[in-house]
């Protein structure tokens, strides 16, 4: 059963917890602030565009946040058009990527005094994939995201139906994220595996430890050379925590799986947003240097 209707004493300890931690965060977001010359050594790879119908602002307002907070390199990695739904609030269409790629370029041009990249989130569907890459070929992007937002045609982390995870079993749907996590990483063809344990997102928890599925993913990732996102959108969701938890993060430390950052911004006050607490997940893992990619080729930066 899903975390939303549990009810009794529970449920309530789980709210109260919550709604520390929460608390908490806003409490000492002045005294955690990472200083500019902190963020200068890190990179946000994951901002959006309005382009995709959920996010705000202008792509010159991103950038302005991302000098402003001391960073000096960023990507935009909107959601790749998906080629089967159509949902405005969800992805740009098909024949707005090239807006999306001369929105970046532009944004390249304008000479702001800050590396920007150009990146694209890529759904990852088990048939579809020859079709997805067809769509995006012959685009420079400089590193392309993995992303597993569909479980086998449900959109588990769409916020706007959390009534479809009733009558759903955690357990399973845990086993059939990291499934499926797993095999876009394999044959995906994906550089960077986003937001690692999504499933999380709406604070369902399994009965099951789930360790092995940690240790798999991050045997996988090693072994297809596919690098994952430490990305702080997940502090913003019910789960009040960045994807991946400590221990899978842990996990792929030993298996020597290279970690970039991303915010996740949809609103250009997100950008760089929590990155302290990024860097302490980093720093808890023992993880010192974040993978940066050009034209898909991945440098290691000491942290
Ligand atoms: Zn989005
Ligand atoms: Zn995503």
């Amino acid at each position: 059963m899903a975390r939303r209707p549990v009810g009794g004493a529970r449920g309530q300890a789980r709210r109260v917890r919550r709604g520390v931690r929460r608390r908490w965060l806003n409490w000492s977001r002045a005294r955690r602030e990472l200083k500019p010359a902190q963020y200068g050594n890190l990179v946000d790879y994951h901002i959006h565009t309005k382009l995709c119908g959920h996010a705000y602002g202008e792509p010159a307002e991103y950038v302005r946040e991302a000098l402003r907070r001391g960073l000096t390199e960023i990507g935009f990695a909107d959601h790749m058009p998906l080629l089967h739904i159509r949902d405005e609030h969800l992805t740009m269409e098909p024949h707005e990527l090239p807006e999306y790629v001369a929105l970046v370029r532009e944004m390249q041009e304008r000479s702001f005094g800050i590396t920007i990249r150009l990146g694209i989130e890529m759904d990852y569907f088990p048939d579809q994939m020859d079709e997805i890459w067809a769509a995006a070929a012959g685009i420079e992007f400089d590193y392309v995201y993995g992303a597993v937002h569909y479980i086998d045609g449900w959109g588990f982390g769409d916020s706007r139906r959390l009534s479809s995870y009733r009558g759903r079993d955690p357990d399973e749907t845990y086993g059939r994220y990291f499934d499926l996590f797993c095999e876009a990483a394999r044959e995906g063809g994906f550089d960077i595996m986003a937001h690692p344990d999504l499933v999380k997102k709406h604070g369902i928890v399994t009965s099951v430890p789930v360790d092995d599925m940690y240790e798999a993913a991050a045997r996988t990732l090693a072994e297809a050379n596919v690098a994952i996102e430490v990305n702080t959108s997940g502090i913003r969701k019910r789960v009040v925590e960045p994807y991946p938890s400590l221990g899978f993060l842990k996990a792929c430390a030993r298996e020597g799986v290279p970690v970039t950052l991303g915010s996740d911004a949809h609103v250009p006050a997100q950008v760089g947003m929590d990155f302290d607490v990024a860097l302490e997940l980093l720093s808890a893992a023992g993880i010192r240097e974040i993978a940066t990619f050009e034209r898909r080729k991945l440098t290691l930066r000491a942290l």
